[in-house]
């Protein structure tokens, strides 16, 4: 059996006779960049959050980047945020002239840990990034609470957790600024690159709108440094149809992450992904840890595993397989092996399985039954 890692025709097929037709409006309208599809989409999606303005943008690093830029982060400031995540979290940062701060996440939900976070503060941090790993939402009231004394503003990178709750409310609407990514591979994507930022904050908004669009106030008058980073009209329309499957999607996505675990559950090689009582997981991942028999010694395990799974069809992933702290790009920043341990061990142990909302329980039986040959045959 072939089992890819994401299988973005079998969603296309479900839908084509709704999307087709809207792609084909904008087409008519000739209305390419911005226009009405995305104004309809920016309502829909801030509704659904609760918040008062949705910006659609470029991408969701563009997103990480207006969020920060338009708090008037700038070069000499500091901005925490994990060491274990996608590197466009960082990029926020960098692009703002400013510094990523690296914390280590909990060894159990994988996120940003709120006491290291508020150990890493300096009369420097402008800025605290949680980001909703794998689809599941940070301890956001220990980190607000954190931020708040502190009266940092606090940010969320939920590129991989649309619908995603914690205590009951929606993952992006639980900061000062929050941003998403509608790259393909996400639990809500566009037909090419898109992304957003949702605020209850009317001047940052604005400085958001200002931003993506040259810093223009109307056309050919600008009032500040900008940057080209709007949404395209095709993206606006696509995301518009598919918002309203997300729930049915993401419903999918946790029956298949809870047949994994039904199939999984006594394998003692592997360590689950263990879902916080104040979290509703959305699945964007499915990542266990395959165990170092010499805790942090790497035996090769998990590439063992990895390899096995290719060769009998299962396409796997590692998120992410270097923790950003040791990242090269990053060297200069000084940290070192060690530094950060719980990161370090996940990007040793991650092994991501497939997972999409149209992938069957038998699929899943039968990767759950490979792994089980891998160690018990
Ligand atoms: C995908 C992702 C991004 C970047 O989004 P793009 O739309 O690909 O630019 C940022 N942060 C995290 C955590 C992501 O997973």
């Amino acid at each position: 059996m072939n089992i890819p890692f994401l299988d973005l025709k079998a969603q296309y097929r479900t839908i084509r006779n709704e999307i087709n037709p809207a792609i084909q409006e904008v087409l008519d309208n000739t209305a390419y960049v911005l226009g009405k599809s995305v104004a309809e989409f920016e309502k829909s999606f801030a509704e659904m959050h609760n918040a008062k303005h949705c910006i659609g943008l470029s991408s969701g690093t563009a997103g990480n980047h207006v969020a920060l830029w338009a708090l008037g982060i700038g070069p000499g400031d500091e901005v925490i945020m994990p060491a274990n995540t996608f590197i466009a979290t960082a990029w926020g940062a960098t692009l703002c002239g400013a510094t990523p701060v690296f914390v280590d996440c909990e060894p159990e939900s994988y996120n940003i840990d709120p006491e290291k976070t508020e150990l890493a503060i300096t009369d420097k941090t402008k800025a605290i990034v949680a980001v909703h790993l794998y689809g599941q939402p940070a301890d956001m009231d220990r980190l607000r609470e954190i931020a708040e004394r502190h009266d940092i503003p606090l940010v969320e990178d939920a590129a991989q957790a649309h619908a995603a709750e914690y205590k009951k409310q929606k993952a992006g609407s639980l900061s000062t600024v929050s941003s998403f990514s509608f790259y393909p591979g996400k639990n809500l994507g566009a037909f090419g690159e898109a992304g957003a930022v949702l605020t209850n904050d009317d001047d940052l908004a604005e400085k958001c709108r200002k931003i993506r669009d040259h810093g223009a106030e109307q056309k050919y008058y600008h009032v500040m440094q900008g940057h080209n980073y709007r949404m395209e009209g095709i993206q606006g329309a696509v995301l518009g149809v598919k918002l309203k499957y997300l729930e049915k999607w993401t419903r999918e996505r946790k029956r298949a992450a809870a047949t994994y675990k039904t199939f999984l559950k006594d394998v003692d090689d592997i360590v689950l992904p263990r879902e916080m009582e104040y979290a509703d997981h959305v699945f964007h991942l499915f990542v266990i840890r395959v165990k170092e028999k010499t805790p942090g010694k790497p035996n090769g395990e998990r590439d063992a595993l990895r390899n096995y799974l290719t060769e009998k069809g299962i396409a796997t992933g590692l998120h992410y397989p270097v923790p950003l702290h040791l990242q090269k790009v990053f060297e200069p920043l000084g940290y070192k092996e060690g530094d950060l341990p719980n990161a370090e061990t996940l990007a040793r142990e991650c092994l991501s399985l497939p997972i999409y909302p149209e992938l069957t329980d038998d699929k899943i039986e039968y990767v759950c039954s490979t792994i089980r040959d891998y160690f018990y045959k």
